[in-house]
């Protein structure tokens, strides 16, 4: 069912080859299939994930061409025949789960991340770089009509996601949080939620930009781990009673905070791993772990309650991060900017330029 005229060609961004770089061209739009919808992606938030998929970092193959993205907020232009629950005109967020079988062990308990027969948006299909995306009707994010969907684009993913683990961090209001990588794109979405949720704050990254930033989104603490002399020391007296973090949430793109964080999270606290940096490995010290009784764990996205929770938060205006825009034409720029750690807060492309 399609009311609105859709192109048979559009604008997209598409990695040709694995290292990129995005190649700016006209491709064909493609038709949704029973159980999809299309969406006239209006905006995109650019995840570092988009980068990692460029440059193939992670031990699992993207589809080649490749067009990226799930950061996309658009509106709902076709549907295929299956499709009750969403109607031409709908305002709807292409998320990183593109699709899942709705119908495994996972799934069955709503962790439908976890389906191994789950599409990824921007990685095993196609994604949001681009005018005209598709996906599972099932998944694609519900977007209030008074929600500006360029600011709203990179909750999409980031959003959701820091949400999530905030969640699985099972802190409580008032309690300690460290956020590593506080001034990227999940980071200064972690400051927001985490404000919002009534975390005490201390934020980990580099430089006066993103230090800046983090303080005004909600942060309590600043540390620099480029400048910082005893990071672990200033981390812990940084916290409530100077015994560490009850959690961490690491969404930084490195491997070295991911060694450091059991070393200055407080006993029985929980460590978050979100960040996927390339080839990083995760280890800590057995006795430390069991004798201070330290949770590790991973969070990955979210589920469809996580995505309607998270643009719950952002609708009541608890959440308002930073965000810059530039045109679809110039994704290889922003790529760059990302690869330098130079982006405070997210980018979002606008894909009529
Ligand atoms: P980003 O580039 O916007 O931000 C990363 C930040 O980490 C930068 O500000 C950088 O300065 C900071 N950083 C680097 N080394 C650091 C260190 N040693 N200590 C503190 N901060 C440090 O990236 P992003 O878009 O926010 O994504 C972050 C990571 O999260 C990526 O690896 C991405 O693939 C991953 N990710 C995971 C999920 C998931 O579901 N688990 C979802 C989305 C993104
Ligand atoms: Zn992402």
């Amino acid at each position: 069912m399609t009311i609105s005229k859709i192109p048979s060609e559009q604008w997209a961004a598409v990695v040709e080859k694995t290292g990129g770089p995005v190649v700016y061209k006209r491709i064909p739009v493609k038709q949704p299939g029973p159980d999809e919808v299309l969406i006239n992606v209006k905006f995109s938030g650019v995840c570092h994930t988009d980068l990692h998929a460029m440059m193939g970092d992670w031990p699992l193959a993207t589809k080649l061409p490749l067009v990226g993205g799930h950061e996309g907020a658009g509106v709902v232009v076709a549907r295929g025949d299956l499709v009750k629950d969403i109607e031409i005109g709908d305002h709807a967020g292409i998320k990183w789960l593109n699709g899942s079988c709705l119908n495994c062990s996972y799934c069955n308990v709503a962790d439908e991340p976890l389906c191994t027969k789950a599409q990824l948006s921007g990685y095993t299909v196609d994604g949001s770089f681009q005018q005209y995306a598709i996906a599972k009707a099932a998944h694609v994010a519900r977007i209030p009509k008074e929600c500006d969907l360029e600011a709203i684009a990179p909750i999409l993913c980031a959003g959701i996601t820091v949400y999530k683990g905030l969640k699985e961090s099972g802190a409580k209001a008032g309690e300690s949080v460290a956020i590593v990588g506080a001034g990227g794109g999940l980071g200064s979405l972690a400051c927001q939620y985490a404000k919002a949720m009534g975390f005490k704050i201390i934020a980990i990254d580099a430089g006066a930009e993103k230090k800046d930033m983090c303080m005004k989104l909600g942060a309590d603490t600043f540390v620099d781990f480029t400048t910082s002399k005893d990071l672990v020391s200033e981390v812990k007296a940084a916290s409530n009673d100077g015994q560490g973090p009850h959690a961490v949430l690491l969404v930084a793109v490195t491997e070295k905070p991911f060694q450091q964080a059991t070393q200055y999270v407080r006993s029985r606290g929980v460590v978050v791993c979100i960040g996927l940096p390339a080839d990083a490995k995760l280890s800590a010290p057995v006795f430390d772990t069991v004798i201070r009784m330290i949770n590790i764990k991973g969070s990955y996205v979210g589920n469809r309650a996580d995505t309607a929770e998270a643009i719950e938060f952002y609708r009541r205006g608890l959440i308002n991060a930073p965000f810059k825009t530039v045109g679809l034409s110039q994704l290889q720029d922003v790529f760059k900017l990302m690869k330098e750690g130079k982006i405070a807060g997210r980018y979002v492309v606008d894909t009529s330029k």
